[in-house]
């Protein structure tokens, strides 16, 4: 017989409990990401998981404004008083082996509402804003990354070949292992490739919903940490990992559908764009300037944005232009999950919650303003006579332009706005003088998990 209420409740979280520790876990750990892009957490021994739901855990609001380094970033809202609960689900509790469970956590006061500054719960509401106008969402998230000798040194010092045979299968025992690790904690991963970059690697994602596919990331970036070290390697998450390096892309896909069906396919415009699909698009390409902070904002960020990166440094969108900051991918055979627009400017010093809320965000507020779809750049932007406005991609211009915009506030909340610049501008005293070579080795492990 089903019970209810909060016997059932009490009942439920004891047999997730003996699952764990059947599953060898002794502690269980909650993390949250903050606008820095850094993950942190929290463990229990595995049979205070109730106490991890109900009460959470404590921290200072300072979580909030830390910085990729041992800064941290008051502002006139956030100082040394007051505290908050990182809490979680403990359905959410996902085996990550070493005897540990993980679960993506939430920031909320001590009453149990969501703080100002949860990326997480900023990324629900934006998940929500989508469905209340009848659309259903999905997000795939890629995770480009670095793999790294233990001592942060390049890992191999023979020649690279990308997405050579031979660079992944000397590989071959970590990458089994990482798989075996993903299966595990049930990470649906679609693809592991060794990628252009010397040492690079990637991991691409099934499409979920977006607060699923942003908690997917960090698992994915756990995971792949865990599966390195185990193989005497580390990962680097930084957007440009070493001076003069390929960089690091995080790149995002998403789809929209409405009740006729998806926004990006069947319809009459380029490649099948719906009028809808148009102006998602147009407003995500409306809104690159003020939010290139919260997509690629980071101190080493800017190494990264140049054409010719395959970076989408280029305000611009076009059917698979790897160029451009939307690429689109049109609903072929070849497409297994439909037609998708790809953020490709986002890179992994972003949060992935933020990140993820903007890029919906702006394409809800382009199909709420009925924005018209610009021309497709078909081609190399860098190439064609009329090329699409400059972005801000230096990390000054990028901050001052998240902290001069409207829009940025009304998409993700001033307070929000507020912590990011504060982070953001503690890099530009911090690191703002210092050469790439000493900047890139400076943050190689800022974003690692
Ligand atoms: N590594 C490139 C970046 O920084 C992307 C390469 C690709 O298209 O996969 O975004
Ligand atoms: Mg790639």
């Amino acid at each position: 017989m089903p019970v209810g209420g909060a016997e059932g409740e009490r009942s439920s979280v004891g047999d997730r409990i003996d699952e764990l520790v059947a599953d060898q876990v002794v502690l269980v750990v909650g993390s949250i990401t903050d606008p820095a892009g850094v993950t942190r957490g929290k463990y229990v021994p595995v049979r205070r998981l109730r106490d991890f739901q109900r009460s959470g855990m404590g921290v200072s609001p300072s979580w909030s404004v830390f910085c990729v380094d041992t800064g941290i970033a008051f502002t006139p809202a956030i100082g040394v008083a007051g505290d908050l609960r990182i809490r979680i689900d403990p359905a959410e509790a996902r085996l990550i082996g070493d005897g540990i469970a993980w679960a993506p956590g939430s920031l909320g006061d001590q009453q149990g509402a969501p703080a100002a500054l949860c990326t997480r719960s900023l990324l629900a509401r934006a998940e929500a804003a989508a469905a209340e106008r009848g659309l259903t969402v999905r997000v795939g998230g890629e995770l480009e990354c670095t793999m790294l000798a233990a001592d942060g040194s390049p890992a191999s010092t023979e020649p690279w070949s990308p997405y050579g045979i031979r660079t992944s299968l000397d590989r071959s025992a970590f990458l089994v292992d990482l798989a075996t690790t993903a299966e595990r904690a049930g990470l649906a991963v679609e693809q592991i490739h060794t990628e252009y970059g010397h040492d690079q690697l990637e991991v691409s994602l099934a499409p979920d919903t977006p607060v699923a596919t942003a908690d997917a990331v960090i698992l994915a970036r756990i995971v792949l940490g865990r599966a390195a070290a185990r193989h005497g390697l580390r990962i680097s998450f930084s957007p440009v990992p070493f001076e003069g390096a390929a960089g690091n892309g995080a790149h995002l896909h998403l789809s929209l559908a409405d009740a006729e069906g998806p926004l990006f396919s069947g319809g009459r415009g380029p490649h099948g764009i719906r009028p809808d699909g148009g102006s998602a698009i147009a407003g995500v390409i409306d809104t690159l300037p003020d939010l290139i902070g919260v997509y690629a904002g980071s101190a080493v960020s800017p190494l990264r944005l140049k054409p010719g990166n395959w970076a989408g440094a280029s305000a611009c969108w076009g059917l698979e232009n790897r160029e451009a900051a939307v690429r689109f991918i049109a609903a072929t055979p070849g497409s297994p999950h439909g037609a998708n627009a790809e953020l490709k400017l986002v890179d992994p010093s972003a949060n992935p919650y933020l990140a993820t809320a903007a890029f919906l965000s702006s394409a809800l507020r382009g199909i709420d303003r009925e924005l018209d779809l610009p021309d497709e750049i078909p081609v190399d932007p860098s190439t064609v006579a009329a090329t699409p406005p400059p972005l801000p991609t230096a990390q000054v211009e990028a901050v001052d332009a998240l902290e001069n915009s409207a829009v940025a506030a009304d998409l993700l909340g001033p307070e929000m706005v507020e912590a990011l610049v504060a982070v953001r501008r503690h890099e530009i005293r911090t690191f703002g003088d210092l050469s790439p070579a000493e900047i890139t080795q400076a943050l190689r492990l800022a974003w690692s998990c």
